[in-house]
């Protein structure tokens, strides 16, 4: 794999977008996908996720002539939580809708090719909206998963379904809702489902034909499959969990993961351990020397893609007791000293630097105000805890010590993806600046029952905002500018070799930032939230952007007094694409 780097870097310089049209899409071509720019073929803009575009056609001089091309409705009353990035191939925008859709659109005209919509069963348990954030191409097929724990394989020609297999029971609460990951072949899937006590899992299935090569569940206990075998026990039994909490311990895998092509590693973070109620995964029982960690909640982890086992682990929240889930997405990176590193900005407001040789920790900062749970992040990555900001114990049948906890559950970032670019050397980070009453209360499992164990209420913190675009400098942890929003932010950030720094808000704004200062350089009223993911690629010699827009996700439903302060938005579900016409881009 390796030896595909230097071809890849000599395609960059020679690749013109006329003839990126392939029969069918192969590991090098998502190897690639990065530097090629007549193409969007993977979720993140390459499997390391940076967010950044080799392009500046578009760029700050000219960046106001940036005007609609076409827009394209999803249709139906399914209009909410349009969380998808497009992936754009051979001319198609494949995009994916709310309640399981997908859509093939022609991307020079915007009218539809075909539609899949996958026919739900009855009773879903989706914590946090109706949402699907994107599929993956590979070969003449595109993956996608759908709200019932199930990935399907589509014709990327016709829209026909080639195979459709279960990943886990939906019934059991589990959900799935990230974009796919494609390595070498195989197709690459989280799940979600970590507020109902189900088990955090990574699968890796033949992308010809659905079937399993391996598993690899995240928490210590559980047993790992290999060709259809048992493999390897995750961790170590009851080295960091009590009793037999580990069975239903949470840790999905809810957000995918990404790939970095120089270890060969798959990097996926894993949710909050379950339930919410720290104190029933308290360390001490049965056995002596359990450190109550709760491996490998709240963790990232490096697996091998062969194989499935875990490389490496590095936990940010040990003994997890805020629903700061550790899924956030690693972005492989190299720093100013040409250094190969990992940037992540976890839940728990803090943004981490890990060795991208083994995982190891080398810094951490602080990226929202205010933080109450932690004084910090100590030498080894640990954090330094504020034990008095823990929610209390609770009693036999009684509400433990309530506490007002920062950032809230929803977290300083959420899903929602930040970007690098490789210009400035900057990670642009989506985060929002808002906290919580939380309390605990006593809680036992049921399948298919919600599993917290918690009570909670979000509340803002700072009257003029809630949402913040941060520009870091991953060097030094130090903000470089600030760009503020009144709702929280919900939806992913581009980066562009022009310069530009795009993002979408609640309040409908489609806007472009100069990345230097954080100034609004241009913006585009797009008539509903947008909490979709940007991409932008080249047709024909001229430079398109794509967002989806359409509000909901996990704020409306989940965000206490926040939610009240949003409710006046409007859902929606429409594609909207703009182009920079070729007579307008050296124009100022
Ligand atoms: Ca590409
Ligand atoms: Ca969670």
């Amino acid at each position: 794999m390796k030896k595909f780097v230097s071809a890849s870097l000599a395609a960059v310089l020679c690749v013109g977008t006329a003839t990126a049209s392939f029969a069918a899409v192969t590991e090098e071509d998502l190897l690639n996908d990065a530097s090629t720019t007549g193409d969007v073929l993977t979720n993140g803009m390459g499997r390391d996720l940076q967010r950044y575009s080799p392009m500046d056609t578009l760029n700050k001089d000219n960046v106001q002539n940036l005007v609609p091309a076409w827009a394209f409705s999803f249709g139906g009353e399914k209009q909410r939580g349009q969380e998808t990035q497009p992936l754009i191939h051979d001319g198609i925008m494949y995009v994916t809708g709310s309640y399981s859709r997908l859509y093939a659109i022609d991307v020079e005209t915007g009218k539809e090719i075909w539609q899949y919509d996958a026919r739900l069963p009855e009773g879903i348990l989706p914590c946090c909206d109706v949402i699907n954030r994107g599929g993956a191409i590979y070969g003449d097929n595109i993956y996608f998963g759908t709200l019932d724990a199930r990935i399907v394989a589509l014709d990327l020609k016709t829209g026909d379904v080639k195979w459709n297999k279960k990943i886990a029971n939906y019934k059991e609460g589990y959900s799935y809702t990230a974009a796919p990951l494609i390595v070498d072949g195989l197709v690459v899937t989280g799940n979600s489902g970590g507020e109902f006590g189900i088990v955090g899992e990574v699968q890796a299935r033949d992308a010809e034909t659905g079937d399993l090569v391996w598993t690899r569940p995240v928490i210590e206990g559980h047993m790992g499959t290999l060709n259809g075998e048992e493999s390897t026990m995750t961790g170590t039994l009851n080295a960091t969990w009590p009793g037999d909490m580990w069975k239903t311990g949470g840790g999905a895998t809810w957000l995918g993961g990404s790939y970095d092509a120089d270890t060969d590693t798959l990097i996926f973070g894993t949710g909050n351990p379950a339930p919410w109620n720290s104190h029933l995964r308290d360390a001490g029982t049965p056995k002596e020397g359990n450190t109550g960690d709760n491996l490998y909640a709240a963790s990232r982890l490096g697996i091998d893609p062969a194989t499935g086992e875990i490389k490496w682990h590095f936990q940010t929240t040990p003994r997890e007791g805020w629903d700061f889930d550790g899924v956030n997405e690693v972005v492989a990176y190299t720093d100013r000293d040409g250094n190969k590193r990992y940037g992540t900005a976890d839940r728990n407001g803090f943004f981490y630097v890990l060795n991208r040789e083994d995982g190891a920790f080398v810094s951490a900062a602080p990226f929202v105000s205010d933080i109450s749970w932690a004084e910090g992040i100590d030498e080894n990555g640990r954090p330094i805890y504020n034990e008095e900001n823990r929610p209390g114990n609770p009693l036999e049948a009684e509400k433990g010590e309530m506490v007002f906890s920062v950032p809230s559950f929803l977290g300083g970032k959420n899903w929602m993806p930040m970007a690098f670019s490789q210009r400035t050397g900057n990670f642009y980070v989506p985060s929002n600046e808002w906290g919580m009453d939380i309390w605990n209360e006593p809680i036992a499992y049921k399948k298919g029952a919600a599993y917290l164990g918690a009570g909670f209420t979000i509340k803002p913190i700072f009257e003029d905002h809630i949402g913040s675009l941060k520009a870091i400098d991953p060097d030094t942890g130090e903000i470089k500018w600030n760009f503020k929003n009144d709702a929280p932010l919900w939806g992913g950030v581009m980066t562009t070799a022009g310069g530009l720094v795009f993002f979408g808000t609640p309040e409908g704004e489609f806007i472009a930032l100069d990345d230097e200062t954080g100034e609004k350089l241009w913006s585009f009223q797009t008539g509903s939230g947008i909490v979709g993911q940007p991409v932008t690629w080249e047709q024909n010699g001229e430079q398109y952007v794509s967002v989806v827009s359409g509000w909901g996700g996990a704020v409306p439903l989940w965000g206490g007094e926040v939610a009240k302060k949003v409710n006046y938005l409007n859902q929606g579900g429409t594609v909207w694409t703009f182009k920079l016409p070729k007579q307008l881009a050296s124009a100022n």
